[in-house]
């Protein structure tokens, strides 16, 4: 890709060994993974072997110490495995449950978690959402009470990635419902704390990585668990979204631009009224737009990422993506469904997969019309 992001001899490398690991590990159990409807945990360890689970963390917990310009390069190549859920469920571990601890947690709590979830010997999730507060952050309700020197637990998560995969959670909870936005705090959960449990979800797409409802009852764990300080984790929670989001955004153009590529491919090869389907100029018409906007947002996504790179708050950016792509993800995939005509129904054929994964990225990490109302108050109305 000719782009001075990634035109150095070692970004071509590491393309190289994530492309190899793609095609020649990951693509061949994707339907595996979709049968199963999780991911299995040896892929992880398979990953934390060759370094991609912390790329962008410090060399000093096992991270490869590498601009975010590398992430880039993972998930678009993870794109090519088609299969949209375990990029998810390896993106929310390596992107969006393990930034916060990363950046605020004690040295203990790296030693412990970290370092393990970057060589890929735990798998970790994040849990924000709830039954009744999803959109609305602040409105959760799973209680932590302080007993002593531990925090006692109780309450529900809903619609968690990696829900029953997961060792560890990195969760979101109330520690003081009196003090607004600073009575909330991030603390980890192992999963195998006495009170918990997961219930899986039965999912329309993404099969590859499981989701779950998360289930608290007088769960137990140190206070020395709290990521950061107590009382931040509203704010910590903010910033580890913007992680989230760019990297869901990554994903989800990369594999735009596949699936454009792929019905590209079968316009060509289907006849119709003695010609190729890709010779009628309205479908030409169709390529050149839906290209047109994959390429914009692309751009945007690596002005993000050049802002991430240079130290600078990208936040306006990446809700901009994020809203860009969620629209995209929606017009594009339904567009490649129509073009590849009945079998774009069928389950088997990449549109019709790509047409029920990508509807998530407008709902998960914060719904289009959440991130537009984000959006405007970030630009002072
Ligand atoms: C497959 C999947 C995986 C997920 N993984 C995780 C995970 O790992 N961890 C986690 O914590 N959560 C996860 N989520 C949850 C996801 O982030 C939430 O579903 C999302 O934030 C929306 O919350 P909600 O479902 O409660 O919808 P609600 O908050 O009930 O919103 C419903 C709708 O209201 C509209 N809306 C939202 N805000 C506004 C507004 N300001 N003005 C007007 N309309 C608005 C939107 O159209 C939205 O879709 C996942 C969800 C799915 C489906």
């Amino acid at each position: 890709m000719p782009n001075d992001l990634f035109n150095t001899p070692e970004h071509e490398m590491f393309r190289d060994t994530v492309r190899r690991f793609v095609e020649e590990e990951l693509a061949p159990r994707a339907r595996e993974f979709d049968e199963m409807g999780r991911i299995d945990k040896s892929l992880f360890k398979q990953m934390g072997d060759l370094g991609l689970l912390g790329l962008r963390y410090d060399p000093k917990w096992g991270g490869a110490g590498l601009d975010y310009s590398y992430t880039t390069v993972l998930f678009e190549e993870m794109a090519r495995a088609d299969n949209a859920g375990v990029l998810m469920g390896v993106s929310v571990h390596t992107d969006m449950a393990t930034p916060s601890l990363h950046e605020f947690g004690s040295d203990a709590l790296k030693a412990e978690y970290l370092v393990p979830a970057i060589a890929g010997e735990m798998v970790s999730a994040v849990a924000v959402t709830e039954p009744d507060a999803g959109s609305d952050v602040a409105g959760i309700k799973t209680r932590a009470v302080r007993d002593g020197d531990d925090w006692v637990i109780n309450g529900s998560k809903m619609y968690i990635t990696n829900a029953a995969t997961a060792d560890w959670l990195c969760l979101l909870v109330v520690n003081d419902p009196d003090a607004g936005y600073g009575g909330f705090s991030q603390v980890i959960v192992p999963t195998d704390t006495p009170g918990f449990r997961c219930d899986l979800l039965d999912k329309i797409g993404n099969w590859g990585s499981d989701t779950g409802q998360l289930f608290f009852e007088d769960v137990r764990v140190p206070l020395a668990n709290t990521i950061g300080e107590v009382g931040r984790g509203f704010q910590q929670q903010m910033m580890q979204f913007q992680d989230e989001r760019l990297v869901a955004c990554i994903g989800v153009i990369a594999g735009l631009r596949l699936l454009w590529e792929e019905t590209k491919k079968y316009c060509e090869e289907r006849v119709l009224f003695g010609k190729p389907l890709s010779k009628m100029q309205v479908t030409q018409f169709k390529f050149a737009e839906m290209l047109t906007q994959i390429t914009a947002a692309q751009e945007l996504i690596y002005a993000c990422v050049r802002e991430r790179i240079a130290g600078e708050d990208a936040t306006q950016k990446i809700t901009m993506a994020k809203i860009l792509c969620g629209r995209l993800a929606r017009t594009v995939s339904d567009e490649c469904v129509q073009l590849h005509g009945g079998y774009g129904y069928m389950k088997e054929s990449v549109a019709g997969r790509a047409f029920v994964d990508m509807r998530l990225i407008s709902i998960g990490g914060g719904a289009d019309e959440t991130m537009i109302h984000y959006l405007a108050k970030m630009l002072g109305f």
